[in-house]
């Protein structure tokens, strides 16, 4: 015999927005239990009455079976008093009061959707639009709150019958699903040539495929954005695609119908499996498989292979269902830009920008709202290293560990993603670029408005990077109105957000290493090589790399070997003629270039490590000049990958500081030996070894030195996205006792620092 029970069950994590409530009533129903479901501002309150059985039941399903998107981080129960009633009811979101509706993400078609678009006997076979509550575009067609269908670009689009039944019955998959459509009633394709005819529906799809098979290029309108797709096999097709958009060897991702077929051009472990095909689908960064197919072309240079598998129901249809004729089955799928600009994403924007680049559009008229570039990860160790969170993550929150008040992070100027944040949880946005020209400031204005209105933030605080001449900064300031600005410097928040993603509430202080390109100094140096001390308050530079004379700033970023010639006339080395980058500097250059370091004429003192992975990159003869950020430390990392550096070591001179001061860590006597293993004929994989060991031996010696500050290694940092210097640290660290905290959420990069700037701006 058991009893009847009124539960309240409040339910927090990311339950809004991810099909949370219809499952509730669903579950509800099923069980026989009445009461009601609502959001709330932290998640979702829930109150079922009925059997003590069915209560047992409905509380395990509740975890167990909970939607695929939701995240329950914790829920409490009580009872309250019986209030009878027989039907279970979903709170309207509009009515609840200070409540916040989280936006899902983007998310790539699920498999019961697939089924469906495969089957001829479903009424959405071919549908380029399917999607249901599980699965479809969110956040990029949400344009404001409450999130029901007269605030997404679904709004032009009348529910037929069938759709609006499937939609009102809780027992279906599409209940309340807001983009629901089928070929009656939803967007329609288009495919567009060079002349501007058009075709509609399945011709036009039939001539987009052939101009893929036929070698052309062809725009393709995504869930974020306009692609430029060609057929991944066809050098000729590459390169053309390459040559239009102006890309030097900047690699392209690889698009493939499915896994089976990823499989044939990377190497792909469970890991990279299972994140390949999870819901996000992003780019994932994969050693190219040595029989692929995939041009040359596609990455040159590059070790690895940027893949990600069809997300959207027009990706499936471009590859072919069963019964079309054959097409390519791997796509280079890149943005639809030109080098450098923001993605295109208004069908007006993509004739028009992209008329010298593409052959063909394969267009639709679902508007996209917000451009959201695909995300980028690499695995290490079976986890996701994140390289860039964009579609798919984005607005995903992320839990604060400590509360902080509405503001706004702008971010850096690199790689921007900016955040808001509220109470313990933080909103970043989605990639929006380096904010070098005009489109991308609008860009980057609108994402934050957007941002903005998706999570009903109000800033009373604006946090900036501390460089004057960052345009993130500018921009705060002719924005701010009355509010706030705070100032954060850049490692430091590298190092904070770092320690925010782990949950570290800012108590104990952890010894942060931030090593990447470029960072505004607070002396006026450009940083980058650095050991602090730190928590979200405050940091103290322990140690960093020595300054050379970064001569001609972007000048030298671009040409590894004036970094290099740098860094050996800062060690006292000669510019002998036999050195790589003594020949790939023409002679004039080189007698400006010793002019400059001599007199400090266009030169900026720089302890950068990004710098120095040039500098050993172009020593060794890998790269002299670079098309792309990283190129340089990419390309030598690759060489560097599976090589033994056999017993001889490296090491970096460390000169302790006078009281106060930070320890100066001298490259001299490492680029000394890099020099002779050279001069040996030692091969350039285990030269690489030997300095990725060094690196990774200097971080670990610095650390035991001062064990006694702090026993939590952090490592933030754009060098940080090297997998084999990533290993070598962590490894050694744990074997010296060292907890050991490391990226998983949010970019080493400064598609991260966002995130450190919440806290640290807010804890001043
Ligand atoms: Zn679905
Ligand atoms: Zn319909």
């Amino acid at each position: 015999m058991t009893g009847r029970r009124r539960l309240r069950i409040c339910v927090h994590g990311v339950v809004q927005g991810v099909g949370f409530r219809p499952f509730v009533y669903t579950t509800a129903a099923a069980l026989g239990l009445s009461g009601s479901v609502r959001n709330d501002s932290s998640g979702a309150v829930i109150e079922v009455e009925g059997d003590e059985r069915a209560i047992r039941n409905f509380l395990f399903r509740l975890r167990d079976q909970a939607p695929p998107l939701a995240v329950i981080e914790s829920m409490e129960s009580t009872d309250v008093p019986l209030v009878g009633g027989t039907g279970f009811e979903i709170a309207d979101t509009s009515h609840s009061s200070g409540g916040r509706t989280l936006t899902s993400p983007d998310v790539a078609m699920c498999v019961d959707c697939a089924a469906e678009q495969r089957d001829p006997r479903n009424r959405r076979h071919r549908h380029a639009f399917v999607n249901c509550t599980n699965c479809g575009p969110r956040f990029t067609i949400i344009a404001s709150l409450p999130y029901d269908r007269a605030a997404t670009t679904m709004a032009g689009f009348a529910m037929c019958a069938d759709c609006a039944r499937e939609y009102a019955d809780p027992a279906d998959r599409r209940f309340h699903a807001q983009p629901v459509c089928c070929p009656h009633c939803g967007p329609h394709l288009s495919y567009r040539d060079r002349a501007g005819r058009t075709e509609a529906g399945e011709h036009g799809l039939t001539s987009a495929r052939r101009l893929l098979r036929d070698g052309g290029i062809l725009a393709v309108k995504g869930i974020g954005g306009y692609h430029l797709a060609c057929d991944a096999r066809s050098d000729a097709a590459v390169n053309e695609l390459r040559r239009r958009k102006q890309r030097g060897d900047k690699p392209f991702a690889i698009m493939a119908a499915d896994l089976t077929t990823a499989a044939t051009v990377a190497e792909i472990g469970p890991a990279a499996a299972r994140v390949l095909s999870g819901h996000q689908r992003p780019i994932v960064l994969l050693p190219r498989s040595p029989t692929t197919h995939v041009a040359e072309s596609v990455a040159p240079h590059n070790p690895d292979l940027g893949v990600l598998l069809a997300y959207s129901p027009l990706h499936t249809l471009l590859f072919g269902l069963p019964g079309d004729p054959p097409g390519p089955q791997t796509l280079v799928m890149t943005s639809g830009n030109l080098g450098g600009e923001p993605i295109c994403f208004t069908d007006e924007d993509a004739v028009d920008r992209l008329a010298h680049l593409a052959d063909g559009w394969l267009m639709h008229d679902r508007d996209i709202l917000v451009p959201c570039d695909d995300s980028v990860v690499r695995i290490v160790d079976d986890l996701e290293l994140p390289i860039r969170r964009s579609r798919g993550y984005a607005p995903l929150p992320v839990a604060l560990p400590v509360a902080v008040p509405p503001t706004l992070a702008v971010g850096a100027d690199l790689k921007n993603t900016m955040a808001v944040a509220d109470g313990k949880y933080a909103w970043l946005s989605q990639h929006i670029g380096d904010m070098d020209d005009l489109a991308t400031l609008s860009a980057f204005d609108d994402a934050q408005r957007h941002l903005r209105v998706l999570t009903g933030v109000a800033p009373e605080v604006i946090v900036v990077d501390a460089h004057p001449g960052y345009r993130s900064t500018a921009w705060a300031s002719r924005h701010r109105g009355t509010t706030p600005v705070r100032h954060v410097q850049h490692h430091h928040a590298h190092i904070a957000a770092v320690m925010a993603e782990h949950g570290l509430d800012g108590t104990t202080q952890v010894l942060g290493f931030a090593f990447d390109g470029t960072g505004y100094g607070p002396d006026g140096a450009v940083w980058g090589g650095e050991m602090l001390l730190a928590n979200y308050k405050e940091y103290r530079r322990l140690a960093h790399l020595r300054y050379v004379p970064l001569a001609g700033g972007d000048t030298s970023v671009l040409r590894p070997y004036r970094m290099a010639l740098a860094h050996l006339w800062a060690a006292g080395m000669p510019w002998d003629p036999d050195l790589p980058p003594v020949r790939a500097c023409r002679e004039d250059e080189r007698r400006v270039l010793r002019h400059q370091l001599e007199t400090g004429l266009g030169c900026a003192p720089t302890s950068s490590m990004g710098r120095l992975f040039d500098a050993v990159s172009s020593l060794v003869g890998v790269r002299q000049v670079v098309a792309y950020e990283a190129q340089a430390a990419i390309e030598f990392e690759g060489l560097t990958r599976g090589v033994d550096g056999g017993p001889r070591r490296y090491a970096f001179g460390v000169t302790t500081g006078a009281a106060g001061e930070p320890t100066e860590i001298d490259a001299a006597p490492l680029l000394t030996e890099v020099v002779v293993d050279l001069r040996d004929g030692v091969s350039v994989g285990v030269i690489g070894a030997r300095f990725h060991r060094a690196v990774a031996d200097l971080i670990v010696d610095l650390a035991v030195a001062c064990a006694a500050e702090a026993d939590t290694v952090a490592l933030s940092g754009g060098v940080f996205q090297n997998v084999v210097l990533l290993r070598l640290a962590v490894n050694s660290l744990h074997a010296k006792g060292f907890d050991v905290i490391t990226h998983r959420r949010v970019p080493p990069n400064d598609g991260g620092i966002a995130l450190g700037q919440l806290l640290v701006g807010n804890s001043v």
